[in-house]
């Protein structure tokens, strides 16, 4: 029988699909686990759905809850991945970051594409307002959190 834990999690936002997303548990030991569960309104926190690749974006711990999950949640084969774009704009250099759970390995340019496309393709901006399509910093990491 497969035991419960509580983890903290978002549920996703579009319509006909309200997914719920698990997050990492808060770890001190790991900022980006701090970071995740403490988005604001400037520094949402964005979620590219697990089932329909869409994107969800929250922008106070309020809308993060706390739900029961099956230990198998836990295991490395549901990793987070983390998708990071750099904005290319001289004198920003401002990140945004894009997270996604999957139990599928997602090479690099895969992550990317949807990431980039599920921020508004071409038209993706910074939180400054600066096309996004000028960065050229943009990576993928995976994590067992
Ligand atoms: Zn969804
Ligand atoms: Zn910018």
């Amino acid at each position: 029988m497969a035991c419960l834990f509580d983890s903290p999690s978002v549920r996703c936002k579009q319509k006909g699909c309200e997914v719920v997303n698990r997050l990492p548990v808060p770890n001190h030991l790991d900022q980006e686990t701090i970071r995740i569960n403490a988005p604001t309104a400037s520094e949402p926190l964005r979620i590219l759905c697990k089932d329909c690749w869409r994107l969800s974006t929250y922008s106070g711990p309020q809308e993060i809850s706390t739900q029961p999950f099956p230990d198998i949640a836990l295991s490395g084969e549901t990793p987070i991945y983390l998708i990071e774009f750099v904005c290319g704009e001289s004198g920003c250099g401002l990140p945004i970051r894009v997270y996604k759970r999957d139990t599928r390995v997602l090479p690099e340019n895969v992550a990317i594409y949807h990431a980039r496309a599920a921020l508004g393709g071409l038209d993706a901006k910074c939180p400054a307002g600066h096309f996004l399509s000028k960065g050229r910093d943009q990576g993928c990491s995976s994590s067992n959190l």
